[in-house]
């Protein structure tokens, strides 16, 4: 890409640094990862694509990753990357809106696409719940953007490649003090990492069919992942599990949607999975013009046909 040369990148997850490695390798010539974790993630981070690695240390007990913020700022200040990558939690736009208000630059939420003109970085990102797509065009010098998960695939471990770590002492200045942390209570899943996925919907009648279809998720290997109103409605599953604009958006390699319309808030969390399957009584539903695979029929005899046909 003309004229993007040095493409930093900064997450508040070793998963997430290493997708924008990835990512960062596809932009720019050199990619500069700033880490905040053990030393081995810094290794780890060089094995999965970067070629220098800004290394301020462990995260100190009760510290957040903007206590790390006037580092961060300085170096990007001094060492003047083209591209700043961030993940998307919110710590990590929160970061990303202060380094732009500092810098004097702006900056890009939540791509989902980028491309290069000759003007600079053009990135696309998703408005109005997902119901279309804008083109935004990055005029500065520097661009930040924060990228969600799934946006870049990791690149294969290599522990083979060269790159250096520097040390940075970096001072964590803080506003906020941490007062506890209690994990939390019930079910946690990260479902933006799993391959294949069995996703249920409406079409699902009482909380105890759920059993089925953790049978049939059971034998595929999968996850289990709902629409919104499973997670946010009737509450039978939980938030992390809902897919769409408002939920996890993931590339899985296998996607099975039973009884889901397959509206866009949904299918856009999900739509870049390598095979979409749809099982939905009514032929006309939008889930099948994006499905690979399609059976139209009542999910009650599907699935536990799907069942006995897996357990040969
Ligand atoms: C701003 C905004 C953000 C949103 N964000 C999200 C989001 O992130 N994720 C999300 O999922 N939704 C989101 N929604 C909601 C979304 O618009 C849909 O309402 C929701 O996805 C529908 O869920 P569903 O497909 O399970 O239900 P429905 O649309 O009610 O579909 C149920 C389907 O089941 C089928 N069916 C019924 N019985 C059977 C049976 N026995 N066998 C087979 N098929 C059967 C029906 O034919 C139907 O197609 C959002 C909405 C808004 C406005």
């Amino acid at each position: 890409m003309a004229g993007m040369k040095n493409i930093w990148v900064f997450a508040d997850k070793k998963d997430a640094i290493l997708e924008l490695c990835a990512g960062g390798r596809t932009l720019g010539d050199k990619v500069t990862a700033l880490v905040i974790a053990p030393r081995t993630d810094a290794e780890q981070v060089i094995a999965g694509g970067a070629d220098q690695v800004y290394w301020l240390g462990d995260k100190q007990d009760g510290k957040l990753i903007e206590d790390y913020f006037a580092a961060i700022f300085d170096l990007i200040q001094t060492q003047k990357p083209d591209v700043v990558l961030l993940g998307t939690t919110k710590r990590c736009k929160l970061m990303a809106g202060r380094l732009a208000a500092r810098l004097g630059t702006s900056a890009l939420m939540d791509v989902m696409e980028f491309s290069a003109t000759d003007n600079g970085l053009q990135a696309k990102r998703m408005v109005y719940g997902g119901a279309a797509v804008r083109t935004e065009s990055s005029a500065a010098d520097l661009t930040i953007a924060t990228v969600g998960p799934g946006v870049f695939e990791k690149l294969p471990e290599d522990s083979g490649r060269q790159g250096t770590i520097e040390d940075v002492a970096a001072a964590a200045g803080s506003a906020i003090t941490c007062v506890e942390k209690r994990p939390k209570v019930g079910e946690s899943v990260n479902l933006a990492a799993a391959k294949r996925v069995v996703a249920v919907g409406r079409g699902i009648a009482n909380k105890e069919d759920l059993k089925m279809i953790e049978e049939l998720a059971g034998l595929l290997g999968a996850e289990i992942g709902c629409s919104r109103p499973l997670a946010e409605g009737v509450d039978w599953l939980p938030r992390e599990r809902y897919i769409g604009v408002s939920g996890v958006m993931f590339k899985p390699d296998l996607y099975i949607g039973i009884g889901i319309s397959g509206q866009i808030q949904h299918m856009v969390g999900c739509n870049q999975a390598k095979t979409i399957v749809a099982i939905n009584k009514d032929k006309a539903a939008p889930i099948f013009q994006q499905a690979d695979y399609g059976i139209v029929g009542d999910l009650y005899k599907a699935i536990p046909a799907l069942i006995e046909v897996l357990k040969k």
